[in-house]
Parts: structure tokens; C-alpha cells; sequence
């Protein structure tokens, strides 16, 4: 029995990444995920609306159920603003890409909680706690359809006026424009090939349609030519325009407009401050700066 539960895990883990790169298996995901990692809600509150978007984190301990020796959040404790922007900076294996996981509920910490609007997060379904979040990924995983259904995946009753508008917003219409079938054209394995920018719009125009009020965000680390770059950026104001974003930064210029940066390292919180603050104070943040961000910048 404990064969089959801890390769359960690694399944659900497995499709966890799956997720994110093929909308069509999300139920089937989620079922898995609720089984093996989180227990359902004895009460779905998120479905009475009206959450407040203030996201936090309160002495969170997590440990993966495959790693169970090393823990990839360590008590934890940070809060998103409403409407803010968060950034999450420190080195690889720093826990970054956990706070999002713990966030979309496809895990639960084993100690502490993690809350939206006051809410623990527990008593919230995880596809109603999702409704109020869009995920713009490093690599937007595009579908074998297209422009439209790409984009509409963000909010499948919306109409083609409406995805054309989120586009616009996005950045993406110009590009998608010129493409030989226009918002018809297809896109994904055996379709039309995007630069990383025009994924990533396609990704940000999803996230517009969807207009939720948090937004995670983690951006790329590759550096884009510099007119896809240069969309991308204002896209991405655009979106965050009025939405608690939590980001995990790669980019000098983030980190320089970010509200709050939150310094992590193997787990831990070590600082929280604004960019001129944190340079004065935290050895690891200015080290950070100098061997990461300058290269982004
Ligand atoms: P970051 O995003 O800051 O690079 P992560 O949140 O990905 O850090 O990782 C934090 C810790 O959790 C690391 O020790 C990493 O190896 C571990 N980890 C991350 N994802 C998984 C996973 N799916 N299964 C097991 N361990 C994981
Ligand atoms: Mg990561």
C-alpha cells in the first residue's frame, strides 16, 4: 500500500508539470491531486466571491512528498499586498517556484497556512481557488489549435471580440495579425512556430481574459530579442495594472519597480524590502544583483 501511495505522488507529480502544458487533463489532474496531496474542503467558500485579493503566507513548512528529507518552504511567513507587486528573488532551489505551487493548492504544507483575503486556502476547492489566479509561465505551453482557442483557454465563453481585445492589450495582435490565417491560424507542434515573446504574449493575453485578481507570474530567464522584450514589458504593466502579483524575477527593471522583494534561500525567508533598501542591508541580495540581474538587465 505504501508502494502504490508514494508512486501515486510521483505521478500526480508528474502531472502536475503536465498541467501546465495541456489544459484538456486538467480534471483528471485535479482529481488525482485532491486524492494524493490535499484534502477537500469540508466547505467551498471561494465560490461566495468577494475574497479580498491579500494572499499570505503564515509559518509555512513544506516538504514534497518525494523529498520528504529537505524542506522547500521553511517557516515560512510573507505577505502579498492587494493590488502590489511581490518579487521573489534568490538563487535556484530557493523555494520560488513552491510559494506559487502552495498558492494554486497543488500541494498543502504540512505546518502553517497559506490564505487569500484571511481564508486559509484549505477551505477552498482548488478549481474555484484557481478562478481567481492566472499563471504566465516561462514557457507558455501553446495548444495544437488555434489563435483563438489559445487565447480563449483564459475564458472559454468569451467571444472573438473579446479575445482580439485581450490581445491588443497583450501586445499580440500585431504579430498575430501578420500571421498567414490571421487569429485562425494554427499554432503548436505542427503549427506555426512564435518567437519566446509571442508565446509569452499569447500567454499574457490568456491571463487578461481571464482577469483574475492575482496574477503569478515568472518570468523568463532567457532574454528575448529586444522588440519582443520591449512588447513583453508593456504587456505585462498592462496586466498587472491593479492585480496583486506575485513575480518571480529575473529582471533588473522588476525588481527596481517591484513594491516588496522578498530575498529566499534553501527554503527560508531571509530579507523583505524595497531595491534600495535591500542593497544597503542583505549580503545576498547584493550578490544576487551583481551575478544575476545584471545579465537580465
Ligand atoms: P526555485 O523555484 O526557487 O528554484 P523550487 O521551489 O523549485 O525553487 O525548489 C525548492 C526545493 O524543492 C528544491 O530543493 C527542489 O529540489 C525541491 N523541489 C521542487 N520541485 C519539486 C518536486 N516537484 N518534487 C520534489 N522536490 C521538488
Ligand atoms: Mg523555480
Amino acid at each position: 500500500a505504501i508502494m502504490v501511495a508514494s508512486s501515486l505522488a510521483t505521478i500526480s507529480e508528474v502531472l502536475g508539470e503536465l498541467q501546465r502544458a495541456a489544459g484538456a487533463t486538467e480534471r483528471l489532474i485535479e482529481i488525482l491531486q485532491v486524492k494524493s496531496h490535499i484534502t477537500a474542503p469540508s466547505q467551498d467558500l471561494a465560490s461566495a466571491n468577494g475574497l479580498s485579493a491579500e494572499v499570505a503566507f503564515k509559518n509555512v513548512t513544506f516538504h514534497y512528498p518525494s523529498k520528504p528529507d529537505i524542506a522547500a518552504t521553511e517557516q515560512l511567513t510573507l505577505k502579498a499586498d492587494k493590488g502590489k507587486v511581490l518579487a521573489l528573488v534568490g538563487p535556484s532551489g530557493a523555494g520560488k517556484t513552491t510559494l506559487f505551487e502552495l498558492l494554486q493548492r497543488f500541494y498543502d504544507p504540512q505546518i502553517g497556512e497559506v490564505s487569500l483575503g484571511g481564508v486559509n486556502i484549505r477551505q477552498l476547492e482548488p478549481a474555484s481557488l484557481r478562478q481567481h489566479m492566472a499563471l504566465v509561465p516561462q514557457h507558455p505551453a501553446l495548444f495544437s489549435s488555434d489563435v483563438f482557442h489559445n487565447i480563449r483557454y483564459g475564458n472559454p465563453d468569451a467571444s472573438d471580440e473579446q479575445v482580439i481585445e485581450a490581445a491588443k492589450k497583450a501586445h499580440a495582435h500585431e504579430f498575430i495579425s501578420q500571421l498567414p490565417q490571421g487569429y485562425n491560424s494554427f499554432l503548436g507542434e505542427r503549427g506555426v512556430r512564435l518567437s519566446g515573446g509571442q508565446r509569452q504574449r499569447i500567454a499574457i493575453a490568456r491571463a487578461i481574459l481571464k482577469n483574475p485578481s492575482i496574477l503569478l507570474l515568472d518570468e523568463a530567464t532567457s532574454a528575448l530579442d529586444s522588440e519582443s522584450e520591449h512588447h513583453v514589458q508593456q504587456a505585462l504593466q498592462e496586466l498587472m495594472n491593479n492585480r496583486t502579483t506575485l513575480i518571480i524575477a529575473h529582471r533588473l527593471s522588476t525588481i527596481q519597480h517591484a513594491d516588496k522583494i522578498a530575498v529566499m534561500d534553501q527554503g527560508r525567508l531571509i530579507d523583505v524590502g524595497d531595491h534600495q533598501s535591500l542593497l544597503q542591508s542583505c549580503p545576498l541580495y547584493q550578490r544576487l544583483v551583481e551575478l544575476q540581474f545584471k545579465h537580465n538587465s
